[in-house]
């Protein structure tokens, strides 16, 4: 029997997913011995810091980690950073394989003045916030004005606009970072405006989404009638299945019954962030019209300002670049998934960009690992593991991350809520008995 050893950098949806697939591959004559390194206290990825707290069901998958990491031969070195606690060369020269799926972190920007102002946010710095990701709980995020404008029209957007426009009170139930919860009902926000830069044909939420926003108990949801019309006119009879999904939706939202809450949330087309106004905080946002003429969104030459405190841009990720491997357009240069001339290889947004759902990983794993298998030496290299460079640094292993998942979910038991999450790194580790 040969045991490969396959280190896995970053116990995201994408990390699990792939070594579920190298758990499924294991035959008579060959197993593989999983090492699985993650920077933060907490595994999970964007299941733990990404998901909106609101959509607890897609959270459910962390079951499915939770088997992986309790299947045998697998290991969890949490609390370990690739270039600061381990180098990238301390893996390839010791694991058979590496797997890098460290996912996107970085927002993207949107490069135009004003950007950088106090009360302009990228959601790759405010989703993590409300998740109460350790790194990001010290967030300035003005919530002292009454319109919020969010840009971009995927579904991250979309989970951004719904946690600025619902009733704080619809948090209670969720594990929501109890510093954003607080943060949420002093709010003054009352008005979210969503802006897309092209049509509603072209938006990137996904029609589920959509369909629960007539479902908000105490937001006004608003779509512009003929907006949504002249779409549908420009689609014609027999548009693509997601396209008429969506504009189906939307067409549900614009024919639903006014309400007169005191919160609500604006959908905009056709609109380009142009420029962010104000001296020492966001005041304004001007936005380019555009329209659509043979099938392409131009600009009219019109522009329309937004008197807003708060601009939160959802317009996609990059990948945070690790030393020692090679990036180009915000992922890492790679080969369905092999990192050519090396024994790593990539999986997840880290590999492909930032798109798919969570389920996406999988399939796309299981591609990559099939690759993997593939290119593996004749015998393992048997030239050790991580634990004697990580002597005296402090691990979270498996058996401590289910002492901070066990902790967790007790304090939020009495509060009905599925667990009430540390934010903190020492807490963290403390609750793991650290
Ligand atoms: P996304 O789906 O790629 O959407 C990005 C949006 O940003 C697009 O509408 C894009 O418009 C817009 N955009 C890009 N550059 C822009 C610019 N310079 N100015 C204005 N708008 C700009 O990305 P995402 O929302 O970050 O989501 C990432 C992935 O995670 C997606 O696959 C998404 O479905 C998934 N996700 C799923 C869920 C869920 O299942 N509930 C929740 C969150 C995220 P154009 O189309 O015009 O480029």
């Amino acid at each position: 029997m040969r045991t490969y050893r396959i280190a896995i950098v970053g116990a995201g949806p994408a990390g699990y997913f792939a070594a579920q697939a190298l758990q499924n591959s294991a035959s008579d004559d060959q197993t593989f011995a999983i090492d699985m390194i993650e920077r933060l206290p907490t595994p999970w990825g964007l299941v733990r810091s990404g998901v909106a707290p609101d959509h607890p069901k897609i959270k459910t998958v962390s079951k499915v980690f939770e088997k992986i990491a309790t299947a045998g031969n697998f290991r969890l070195f949490g609390n370990v950073e690739l270039g600061t606690d381990l180098q990238i060369k301390d893996l390839t020269d010791r694991y058979d394989a590496v797997i890098v799926s460290t996912g996107s972190s970085l927002g993207k920007k949107l490069g135009i003045p004003g950007e950088n102002l106090q009360g302009s946010l990228s959601a790759a710095d405010f989703v993590p916030w409300y998740n109460a990701h350790p790194d990001f709980t010290a967030l300035d995020v003005p919530l002292d004005c009454d319109t919020a404008v969010v840009i971009g029209a995927g579904n991250v957007a979309m989970d951004v606009a719904r946690m600025l426009a619902l009733e704080p009170h619809e948090l209670d139930a969720t594990d929501t970072a109890n510093h954003a919860i607080e943060a949420l009902r002093k709010s003054s926000i009352r008005r979210v405006i969503l802006c897309a830069r092209r049509g509603p044909e072209h938006a990137a939420f996904t029609s589920p989404e959509l369909r629960e926003l007539p479902k908000l108990e105490h937001t006004n949801v608003l779509m512009d009638g003929n907006q949504i019309s002249a779409a549908r006119d420009r689609v014609g009879a027999e548009p693509e299945k997601d396209v008429k999904s969506n504009l189906d939706a939307m067409g549900l939202i614009v024919e639903r019954e006014k309400t007169s809450h005191e919160r609500t949330l604006e959908f905009e087309f056709l609109l380009t962030p142009i420029e962010i106004h104000g001296t020492d905080r966001v005041t304004e946002i001007a936005l380019g019209i555009n329209e659509i003429k043979d099938g392409k969104v131009v600009s009219t030459g019109q522009t329309k300002t937004i008197k807003c405190g708060l601009v939160v841009s959802a317009i996609g990720y990059e990948a945070a670049p690790i030393e020692g491997i090679t990036y180009a357009n915000g992922k890492i240069v790679n080969t369905d998934g092999r990192i050519s001339g090396t024994n790593m290889y990539t999986v997840g947004w880290a590999k492909r960009g930032p798109s798919g759902v969570i389920g996406t990983n999988k399939s796309d794993a299981s591609e990559v690992i099939k690759l993997l298998i593939e290119d593996l030496p004749k015998e393992p290299k048997n030239n050790g593991d991580v634990t004697e460079l990580l002597q005296g640094h402090t691990v979270v292993t498996q058996s401590h991350w289910e002492a901070i998942n066990a902790a967790e979910v007790a304090q939020g038991e009495p509060l009905g809520k599925p667990r009430v999450k540390a934010a903190d790194r020492h807490e963290l580790l403390r609750l793991g008995g650290l």
